[in-house]
């Protein structure tokens, strides 16, 4: 039997649905608009349409959003410049710096990412962030592993004693996904480059998640029978043609659930960075009132 598709535009309504109404309900009682800062260097056209999404999603949720636009020649001290304003604005809760940088700011990505002011930082990349993540403490968490737990928790699906594999073990994936995972009481296996019998690892997989960033790399033979399959790859195959790090047309033939590419987890991205940046506000109002 065919596995069920989990469509991430149902998930992603309910969610920002949710979020929309927590929005409105937050501003009236504290008179406090969320705010959200997206800083984009540069002009690549992929992440020119993904601000425009961000702006546009943020105008229909309630949420101020401020799109500071920098040309790619600016260099690391304005840009810090930038995010220390942006830190020090009180209207503002989120700030986002859109990756990728231009060439020339690659090696300070970091650094600049570190900037951010954490109680700000909506995609959840601070080592601050990452490390209360990693002991299980309220911290901005970032947005794609979110959008997985929640569409798994919204789809009924239980994860007590599950066996979970995160093939991916990046910052922003992989690793976020382990903590995600662990702190739903799954069984906690993390795949990566130099994991051998990946294969064997794969099929022991109720929960198996592909962050690989390569098309087609989950194959049938790795898949246990009824088992939940989220594919967070997205790669770009033809100019106007994006697939996932799963071989679905196989794949859906032996898995209980999947996630498909594009349609899938991806749009659930967006719906968890309003969520953050509304949990973002409530968490510097609260600190403001102590
Ligand atoms: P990275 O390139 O940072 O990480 C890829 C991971 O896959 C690494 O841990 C790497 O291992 C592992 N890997 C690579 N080759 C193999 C292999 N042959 N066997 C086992 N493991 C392997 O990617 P990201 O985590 O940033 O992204 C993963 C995918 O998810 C990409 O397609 C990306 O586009 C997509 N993505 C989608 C998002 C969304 O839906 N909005 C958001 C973010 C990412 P090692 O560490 O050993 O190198």
């Amino acid at each position: 039997m065919s596995a069920t598709i989990l469509w991430g535009k149902t998930y992603a309504k309910k969610l920002k649905d949710e979020t929309k109404e927590k929005i409105a309900e937050f501003t009236e009682k504290t008179g406090i608009t969320p705010g959200l800062a997206v800083i984009i260097v540069g002009e690549d056209p992929a992440s020119q349409v993904y601000v425009r999404n961000k702006h546009t999603t943020c105008a229909e949720m309630g949420i101020n959003s401020q799109v500071i636009e920098l040309v790619p020649t600016i260099s690391k001290d304005e840009l810090i410049a930038t995010i220390e304003n942006l830190n020090n604005d009180s209207n503002i809760h989120g700030i986002l710096l859109q990756l990728p940088l231009p060439k020339a700011l690659h090696k300070y990505e970091n650094e600049l990412l570190y900037r951010i002011n954490p109680l700000k930082d909506v995609d959840g990349f601070h080592p601050v962030n990452a490390g209360r993540l990693s002991i299980g403490e309220k911290c901005m968490v970032p947005c794609t592993p979110l959008g997985c737990i929640k569409m798994l928790e919204l789809a009924g699906i239980s994860l007590d004693g599950k066996n979970a594999v995160i093939i991916g073990r990046s910052n922003i994936v992989g690793k976020p996904m382990a903590n995600l995972l662990l702190a739903k009481n799954a069984t906690v296996t993390v795949c990566h480059s130099h994991t051998r019998n990946l294969q064997q690892i794969a099929a022991t997989a109720d929960i198996l998640v592909a962050a690989v960033g390569k098309p087609n790399f989950v194959t049938a033979d790795m898949i246990k029978p009824g088992a939940v399959v989220i594919d967070v790859g997205i790669n770009r195959i033809a100019p106007k043609k994006i697939t996932g790090d799963v071989d679905f047309t196989t794949v859906k033939e032996k898995a209980g659930f999947i996630t498909p590419v594009p349609g899938g987890v991806g749009l659930l991205t967006i719906a968890m960075l309003m969520h953050n940046t509304l949990e973002a506000a409530m968490l510097q109002q609260t600190q403001q009132n102590r």
